[in-house]
């Protein structure tokens, strides 16, 4: 059948996470003319790793999965900023980033003077002074985008860097204070994701915050204001060229298989799930493959949440997080510190790379017991008040060199067949730095180009396709109409 200006292209969406959430709100502000999209989501939840849950004995909320968000606009705009803005959701400020090593917090200079000497003064303020002089706060807002880092040509293994720090106290201190975000060992990734990691730490870079009530807010105020239809409980199983350029997917769904075919389809999907679908044909198998190669590295974490009938820390511990160096370095966040006038307190510890893959096969209970065990002295008596723990793994859920590699150009990462294949697009974190901010980049892009595709009136590439430079942060910054 012949399409025309009259048809309503049908657009699939599959993953009902924050990248497939972003890519549905942002297209229909796009979008110059009527489109039916479809949300299909795996589980019966939407949210993927945006996971505000609650306790059982207290109606208490800990974030599961995302507990912070990035605030770019030290530097310049910041859509995930405005976007919780515009969704009218309150947010709280986060603070926190001292280390404790061998059970004592080093949070200033003069607490790592003092306990390392001299020489590891000496030692951070070079590490320090060489990370600034890599990666400027301007260059860290562009870093997703390798034509701004010239060094990216020559990737390195952000261990190397740190083997280069001469003495081993601050290499602890700067180990540590990063394990957690990176969620891989420094010989898993590359400078570029290293560094990021450890410049987010200076808030002329960027700063924390969290939505008042629950990061997972962002979802259900996305999901209330979408017109997409979602279909919980369908997970796409393979992938095929369809009819007149069309694209076929076959979902297990409560019902049994569905197979249809869609004018476009946007698969938001973690790398680990993409990974098990099935693209059946060429060129499409081979596309898809080299695609997951060039990000396969995967990362993990895993979360010990903790609750308390009152948080007898406070006083000695005020700040929203920490970094221990217990589990190869996690973080340990004060959840309730975002709402002191609860009655209750709330920790929870992150735990990333090695670790949270190596505590994975224990069991919950042996799992609360040690991070139970391993909490510092200024939470003395948080114990006596213990009343529930709760775990989260997170196995190969992220990534530990997001952006692969070496980054490739926006269009690479979005479209694994190429702007002139079929209208399939991705949307990842991993193609950016892991978080949200990098979701909602992605789905910004995959939103520009599926709306030029549409105003043209089907599958083919449009004349005039979004711009590198239109769609990256930087010279042009992404903005919403
Ligand atoms: C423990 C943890 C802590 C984190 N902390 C932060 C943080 O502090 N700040 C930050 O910015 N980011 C953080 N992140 C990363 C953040 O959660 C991700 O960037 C974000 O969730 C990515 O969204 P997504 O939609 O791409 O993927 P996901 O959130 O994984 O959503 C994917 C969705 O697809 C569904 N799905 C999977 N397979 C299929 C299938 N075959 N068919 C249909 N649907 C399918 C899933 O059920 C899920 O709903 C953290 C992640 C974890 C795990």
């Amino acid at each position: 059948m012949k399409r025309s200006w009259a048809h309503i292209p049908r657009v699939a969406i599959v993953g009902g996470g924050p990248g497939g959430l972003f890519t549905a709100h942002l297209l229909e502000r796009h979008a110059a003319r009527p489109f039916e999209a479809t949300v299909f989501e795996a589980s019966e939840r939407l949210g993927g790793k945006l996971l505000t849950a609650r306790f059982q004995t207290l109606d208490a909320p800990y974030e599961a999965g995302a507990a912070e968000l990035y605030d770019n606009s030290p530097v310049d705009e910041d859509p995930l900023r405005e976007l919780v803005a515009e969704l009218g959701l309150p947010t709280v400020a986060m603070n926190g980033g001292a280390v404790w090593l061998d059970g004592e917090r080093v949070a200033t200079l003069e607490d790592l003077r003092r306990r390392g000497g001299a020489p590891a003064e000496r030692a951070f303020e070079a590490f320090d002074r060489a990370a600034h002089g890599w990666m400027g706060a301007r260059q860290f807002y562009d870093s997703d985008v390798p034509e701004s880092f010239a060094d990216e040509r020559t990737p390195a293994l952000f261990a190397r860097w740190l083997e280069r720090i001469d003495d081993p106290f601050t290499r602890r201190y700067i180990e540590r204070l990063i394990h957690s975000d990176l969620a891989a060992e420094p010989h898993q990734t590359n400078l570029r994701y290293g560094l990021q990691n450890y410049l987010m730490n200076d808030p002329a870079y960027m700063r924390l915050y969290a939505i008042e009530g629950g990061n997972e807010r962002i979802v259900h105020e996305l999901a209330q204001r979408q017109r997409a239809s979602v279909k919980f409980g369908c997970a796409l199983e393979s992938v095929s060229a369809g009819g007149a350029g069309r694209v076929r997917l076959t979902l297990r769904t409560p019902d049994g298989p569905l197979e249809r075919e869609f004018e476009h389809v946007v698969l938001a999907l973690p790398l680990d799930r993409l990974a098990q679908v099935r693209f059946e044909g060429e060129p499409l198998h081979s596309d898809l493959r080299r695609h997951i190669a060039h990000y396969d590295h995967p990362a993990h974490y895993l979360r010990i949440s903790l609750l308390f009938s009152r948080a007898p820390w406070r006083g000695a511990f005020d700040e929203s997080f920490g970094m221990s160096e217990r589990f190869g370095g996690a973080c340990l966040y004060d959840e309730s510190a975002r709402r002191p006038e609860a009655p209750y307190g709330v920790l929870g510890w992150l735990l990333g790379g090695d670790a949270a893959c190596e505590h994975a096969s224990r069991s919950d209970a042996e799992l609360i017991e040690l991070a139970l065990d391993a909490l510092p002295a200024e939470f003395a008596g948080a114990r006596e008040v213990f009343l529930e723990g709760r775990v989260q793994r997170w196995i190969g859920a992220v990534n530990a060199m997001p952006g692969g590699r070496v980054a490739a150009p926006l269009e690479r990462r979005h479209l694994p067949c190429g702007r002139a294949g079929p209208s399939l697009h991705i949307v990842g974190d991993y193609l950016f730095d892991s978080t949200l901010n990098g979701v909602l980049e992605s789905a910004h892009y995959v939103a520009q180009e599926l709306a030029a595709r549409l105003e043209q009136g089907g599958d083919r590439p449009p004349a005039s396709p979004p711009s590198f430079e239109s769609a990256q942060r930087g010279a042009a910054p992404l903005r919403y109409p």
